[in-house]
């Protein structure tokens, strides 16, 4: 999903609430259309969008100068937050939609954090550590002035990773000194003061956004509810029947990074229901085995960032038994769910009608396109959206910023049982309003719940006059 489609949403949500009676509690039609509308232009706009260019002397005597971004979208919820992205497809555009999505995703949530976004336009695999350092501490000189923890903080994403946050902080720490610098960014090492569990909640998170609905909420929470979504119903129902009747429900996970492969594991593991993972990808290869992926030897393959295993030989190392199909194979192989890990604008109107899974997770960050989940919508598939599945990392990273502040550690089952417990409640919240109402598509009941919030904010605060 790109930002105009992110926004267009926004657009669809913010008439719908304009028109829902006694919203905000009020009752007169043309002063909850004004208040609405004066939302609606706030959020579907950004508070602030810096760029800048990082001066970097490489190894081999060469100098780039290195596009670089920190979009702060809204904090009408609280301090700016979200992660910082190392990638080559980086670009204004793209950091700004993954801001608005934090905004959204933080809301919905209930978390006491706005949303941002940061990136920095390299492959991070072609540079080297020392490279890599210089870049972490560029980047945190270039934004010192609009970082911090009572300010926005950042997190890991795509290509970064707890080593460049912990460079990171550093960094801070230097230029800010005898300043708190603790809980202004999150996803340090755990030495660090980061939170136990950090690395892995997103991925568990996103596993269980998908089976609780099939383990909990269809068993419980739905007694006695109407159900007004006949096909979705339908195809939880199946997947519960099929596993029953001694059918693991078959998985396959694009992307095997932070998130793919604690997903992967967590559905490999997954006692309540019985899973079989029957295919993964990375940047390069889908590996898939009709009888199920032995997810523990590929994540020992991986480690140390590795990429999966892609020929005979390596196949061999790794202990795995598995065909190599093309990377986009992954989308469209024959499977019952699907978990997108991986990039942006990967199900798409081209593609869309090829897709054999019948639940699809969003443990990244706008995979789908709105056309291609629309289309899921009327086919009767179940698309469980980005800000509901992978709030996880944000949730514990929540825990981590508050305790920076009293100094006091959680352990990790304390950080996980609590994350588990914030995400469920949220979970019961679209699943009920979700199966309950008609037409529309998850994605647009969680923007509903999350563009409530936020304009209720937005109107408490005095800013829709
Ligand atoms: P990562 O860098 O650890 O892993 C990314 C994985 O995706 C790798 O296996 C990589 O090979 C693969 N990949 C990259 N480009 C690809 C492509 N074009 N096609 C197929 N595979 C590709 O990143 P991550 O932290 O696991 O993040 C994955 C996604 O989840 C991102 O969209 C990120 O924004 C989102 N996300 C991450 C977190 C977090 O806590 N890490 C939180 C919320 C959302």
């Amino acid at each position: 999903m790109q930002s105009e489609e992110t926004r267009q949403l926004i657009e669809n949500v913010m008439e719908e609430l304009s028109q829902r009676q006694g919203f905000l509690e009020i009752e007169d039609d043309q002063k909850r259309r004004y208040v609405c509308a004066s939302a609606k232009e706030i959020l579907k706009t950004t508070d602030k969008v810096i760029k800048s260019y990082i001066r970097v002397s490489t190894e081999n005597n060469g100098l780039m100068r290195i596009p670089a971004y920190r979009v702060q979208h809204n904090n009408i919820s609280g301090f700016y937050k979200g992660g910082i992205r190392f990638s080559e497809f980086v670009n204004e555009e793209e950091v700004e939609n993954l801001a608005i999505l934090m905004t959204l995703k933080n809301a919905l949530h209930r978390l006491p954090f706005g949303g941002a976004k940061g990136g920095v336009h390299v492959d991070p695999r072609k540079f080297s550590e020392k490279e890599l350092n210089l870049i972490s501490k560029k980047y945190v000189q270039r934004f010192a002035r609009d970082i911090g923890p009572n300010h926005d903080i950042p997190a890991p994403d795509l290509g970064t990773n707890e080593k460049i946050v912990d460079w990171m902080v550093g960094e801070y720490k230097t230029i800010h000194p005898g300043q708190a610098y603790l809980g202004s960014f999150t996803g340090k090492s755990v030495d660090n003061g980061g939170a136990k569990g950090r690395r892995e909640a997103t991925g568990k998170g996103t596993f269980l956004s998908y089976a609780w609905l099939l383990n909990e909420w269809l068993g419980e929470h739905a007694k006695g509810q109407e159900v007004n979504r006949e096909s979705q119903w339908e195809t939880v129902q199946d997947l519960r029947e099929q596993e029953k009747q001694g059918n693991a429900i078959r998985v396959a996970v694009q992307g095997f990074g932070n998130v793919g492969s604690v997903a992967a594991l967590e559905a490999y593991k997954y006692s309540p229901i019985k899973h079989k993972v029957v295919a993964v990808s990375d940047r390069f290869t889908t590996l898939y085995n009709h009888d199920g992926l032995n997810i523990e030897k590929l994540i020992e393959f991986t480690r140390k960032g590795r990429d999966l295993p892609a020929n005979r030989d390596e196949l061999v190392a790794a202990g795995i038994d598995a065909e190599v199909k093309p990377v986009k194979a992954v989308l469209t192989i024959e499977t019952d769910v699907l978990i997108l890990a991986a990039v942006e604008n990967q199900i798409l109107e081209e593609n869309m009608k090829e897709v054999q899974a019948r639940i699809l997770v969003e443990g990244a960050n706008a995979p789908i396109s709105l056309e291609a989940d629309q289309y899921f919508e009327k086919v009767g598939k179940i698309v469980v959206p980005d800000i509901l599945a992978n709030a996880g990392g944000v949730i514990v990273s929540y825990l981590e910023w508050k305790q920076s502040r009293v100094t006091e550690l959680y352990t990790e089952d304390e950080i996980l049982t609590d994350m588990s417990k914030q995400m469920i409640q949220t979970l019961k919240a679209v699943y009920d309003t979700y199966f309950s109402s008609v037409e529309k598509t998850m994605r647009f009941t969680c923007f509903a719940l999350s563009l409530e919030r936020l304009t209720s904010l937005l109107y408490r605060h005095g800013k829709l006059y």
